[in-house]
């Protein structure tokens, strides 16, 4: 049995006295990510926050079997945006009693042990429904043979340290892609070999990082996935996700999506490809880290931006947050989300670079910058030079799309 434990993890190890809890933790973890479950409640809430904060795994040996307890600890899990993992250590009474007779130090009295077991089995019931999204049962019989897998957060690319040119939201654009790479100093040349894609030359040392939302209404997007595939398989560009690229995949994963007219063209170039390559863009989507933190933490890249007790954390609220962005849960007069402004109130130490909601001009608020221009909108294409805080544009060739305030999504 493999149990993963991301990077930034609050893992609780529940289980009555005896039932091997602190032996677990000793075979496992390093004893400075673990913490005592007892004692000072509220010193150790303290500590575990502020562990969370600066994203330290974090080990609790031996939480309080109430559902209360619990409660404490969802909710510091949720604040900081770290993963909740919950090993239950379901082992049995008669044996908890048996260990705690032959060991020395202190244990459970048999009463407070029965008491124990029982809440542990009570707990077992509802575990996920409490808010806890990870829970692994362990018996006798299973936690010899268990292994906990460290798992590294795809976000984190401290080591990249660019300079970088960052393009927003593309939607099919080829024509200005190439044109703007082109500005950039990259040479973009069909591949030599002959095969469908494209050789891109890169200025010494630059690299993209494309802001995601390749797809969707405009008329190249296949040839703008096999520019960004190929750019991201050579090295020579990292690649987050938009929303598009996340519908389109759910559709080519076989899931009922409700397919718009964007989609629709996006789908009809996909047919017009050899066999297979569909499957590569969806996986090429899958493999996609949803947001990244570079250039040792001073530069985040994420398709709708991203706050900063955010950044380099990897739960379904950040993915949410880097694709879809802040939104108030109310909807404007067309039905579209209405969007909280979260880079007005950004307070952060890294620039943080974004596209999603198209803007006439780039501009800087507060360290964050759109370069999403609404090139399918018959607007332009930006990047973003990085470390310069340059922009470089090309104008559309066309209004691809009607924009958003004259049509339906
Ligand atoms: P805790 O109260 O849940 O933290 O339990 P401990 O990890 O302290 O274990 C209680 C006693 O059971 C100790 O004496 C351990 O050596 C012993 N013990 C724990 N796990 C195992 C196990 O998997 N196999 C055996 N044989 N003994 C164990
Ligand atoms: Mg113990």
């Amino acid at each position: 049995m493999m149990i993963p434990i991301p990077e930034q993890s609050l893992v609780l190890l529940l289980g009555p006295s005896g039932s091997g809890k602190s032996t677990l933790a000793n075979a496992h973890f390093l004893p400075e990510d673990v913490l005592p479950g007892t004692g000072n409640e509220t010193r150790l809430h303290e500590e575990v926050a502020r562990r969370l904060a600066r994203g330290t795994l974090t080990v609790i040996d031996g939480v309080p079997l109430s559902a209360e307890s619990r409660r404490h600890y969802v909710t510091l899990a949720r604040e900081h945006h770290v993963a909740l993992v919950a090993v239950a250590l379901d082992t049995p009474e008669a044996l908890c009693l048996e260990r705690n007779r032959t060991r020395t130090g202190a244990h459970a009295s048999p009463k407070a042990l029965r008491n124990q077991v029982q809440q542990l089995q009570n707990a077992l019931k509802g575990l996920t429904k409490e808010g806890i999204r990870h829970v692994h049962v362990l018996t006798p019989e299973t936690v010899g043979a268990v292994a906990f897998e460290h798992r590294p957060l795809p976000s984190r690319r401290h080591d990249e340290h660019g300079p970088f040119d960052i393009i927003g939201d593309i939607h099919g654009c080829f024509t200005e892609l190439r044109s703007l790479l082109t500005e950039l100093g990259f040479t973009v040349a069909p591949r030599a070999d002959g095969s469908p894609g494209f050789d891109v030359a890169t200025p010494a040392g630059r690299k993209v990082v494309f802001l995601g939302d390749l797809v969707d209404r405009g008329p190249g997007v296949t040839d703008v996935l096999r520019l960004v595939m190929g750019m991201v398989e050579a090295g020579t560009a990292l690649c987050v996700p938009g929303n598009h690229e996340f519908k389109l995949l759910k559709k080519l994963r076989g899931k009922d999506v409700r397919v718009g007219r964007g989609l629709a063209m996006t789908l009809e170039q996909l047919e017009r490809e050899p066999p297979g390559f569909s499957q590569a863009v969806a996986d090429f989507i899958e493999a996609r880290s949803p947001h990244y933190v570079l250039d040792d933490g001073r530069l985040v890249a994420a398709h709708a931006g991203l706050k900063a007790p955010m950044h380099g954390r990897d739960t379904p609220e950040v993915r949410d947050f880097a694709l879809y962005g802040e939104t108030t849960g109310e909807a404007d007069a067309y039905g579209l989300p209405v969007r909280a402004d979260w880079a007005r109130d950004y307070q952060g130490q890294a620039m943080v670079v974004y596209g999603h909601t198209p803007v006439p001009e780039s501009e800087w608020v507060n360290n964050t910058v759109c370069v999403d221009t609404g090139c399918v909108f018959g607007g332009k294409l930006t990047a973003l030079r990085y470390p310069e805080r340059e922009f470089v544009s090309v104008p559309a060739q066309h209004e691809y799309w009607a924009s958003r305030s004259h049509a339906a999504p």
